[in-house]
């Protein structure tokens, strides 16, 4: 009888590169960044944003360093971070006047972790090539990575009318779509191309081509990890609001990383207003856990629910054991080995829960409707208690944590 096989791609090889104390490509774990919303000038709000980003799991934080108010506040964040032990290396997102801040403020230059530079946002004709020198010579000067960064929204212009021109003169010319596609991979490997030259090793270059179309997207990546081996920092850019960006970024960078393609990755997603910035570190966590590319927090199965559930019990203790095991793996993570790949599953009734639990490290079955008022608990397939009474969910949580320190 022939057996289904599980077979995904290796990971595509890719150089390596050290950003910090963090390392992308190269065959390192999958790396998880995210970006702040706050105004750098504001060297408070952006330290605890940093934090509260780190914390969350945030292994690289990207600040927009846009004025040179911003660009002097940069070292004050860094030392900021570093005496409250937050060692998280600090990306600055630079646009149209980046080449200044560089040279104009060298703290801030020393500061930071790694340089994206947007290649289509650095200036035009001359300029454009004078001012990308002068941010590569820095980051040559001061040992930094680049990421550069095309963004279809940005895209040079110069370039674009170029490739559109020359497409509507060949002889078969191809829809503007991959005229746009070809574009962005050009301008990023000849931005590449272009810091080589000038003395950047390829092991301080990573490339990025975001774009906001999730099938856009999967071609372009494709295309570009075919062409070179440079690190590839994944993110679908302007995701949106709530289920629909996390919704797209998932359907998008999913395909992507089940092909071996992908060696950071930022999910952009739009917080509602007063929303937690921290939210778009947890769905990038999950993306990769739920792919089984990198374990982070225990993940907890649930099901959705049905009739034969009288209440919305089973659904709270599943949401407070897993904000419970996020919480703790803060401490567990230095102490317990391991402990991110445990599973847990919180069941409605005994329909699916007792198979669903065996599957699961522990696994707890709630009563549905009509049931005896009891919860059996499994823990590594085996039945090792049933809980009953009105504190199922402190003693369930008590299970949970004898199970890690065994
Ligand atoms: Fe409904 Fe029970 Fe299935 Fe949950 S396990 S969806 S409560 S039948």
């Amino acid at each position: 009888m022939s057996m289904v096989q599980s077979a995904f791609p290796p990971r595509r090889n890719s150089v390596g590169v050290q950003v910090g104390s963090i390392r992308i490509g190269g065959g390192a774990p999958i790396v998880v960044q995210s970006m702040t919303n706050t105004d750098t000038e504001d060297e408070i709000a952006t330290t605890v944003q940093v934090a509260q980003l780190a914390r969350a799991g945030s292994e690289l934080v990207r600040i927009t360093v846009n004025t040179a108010e911003a660009a002097r506040a940069v070292p004050g964040i860094r030392a900021r971070l570093d005496d409250m032990g937050c060692q998280v290396p600090l990306i600055g997102d630079f646009h149209f006047n980046g080449h200044k801040l560089v040279t104009e403020y060298p703290g801030c230059a020393r500061a930071l972790a790694k340089y994206r530079i947007n290649p289509g946002n650095v200036g035009h004709g001359k300029k454009r090539d004078e001012q990308f020198s002068i941010l590569i010579e820095a980051a040559c000067k001061y040992e930094k990575p680049v990421r550069i960064g095309v963004n279809w929204g940005s895209l040079d212009p110069e370039l674009l009318a170029r490739m559109m021109d020359e497409n509507a003169r060949s002889g078969d010319p191809r829809d503007a779509s991959a005229v746009m596609y070809e574009a962005l991979i050009t301008s990023a490997l000849q931005s590449a191309e272009r810091a080589e030259e000038i003395g950047l090793g390829r092991d301080r270059i990573i490339l990025s081509c975001k774009m906001s179309g999730v099938r856009d997207l999967i071609t372009v990546y494709r295309a570009l990890a075919a062409r070179c081996d440079y690190a590839l920092h994944l993110g679908l850019t302007e995701a949106g609001m709530g289920s629909k960006g996390i919704v797209a970024s998932t359907a998008a960078l999913s395909v992507l990383l089940l092909e071996g393609i992908g060696d950071t990755i930022r999910i952009s997603l739009t917080p509602e207003p007063g929303g937690d910035r921290a939210r778009e570190v947890v769905v990038a966590q999950e993306i990769l856990q739920t792919t089984g590319l990198r374990a982070f927090v225990p993940l907890v199965a649930a099901c959705p629910g049905c009739g034969r559930t009288t209440s919305t019990y089973f659904q709270e203790l599943a949401e407070s054991i897993q904000g419970y095991v996020r919480e703790q793996m803060l401490v567990w993570r230095e102490e317990y080995e391991g402990v991110e790949n445990m599973t847990l599953a919180v069941m409605g009734c005994v329909v699916n829960g007792p198979g669903e639990s065996k599957h699961a490290n522990i696994g707890i079955s709630l009563p549905g409707s009509g049931e005896r008022p009891v919860a059996p608990v499994f823990v590594d397939g085996q039945k090792a208690v049933t809980l009953k009474g009105d504190n199922i969910a402190g003693e369930f949580r008590q299970i949970v944590d004898e199970y890690v320190q065994m």
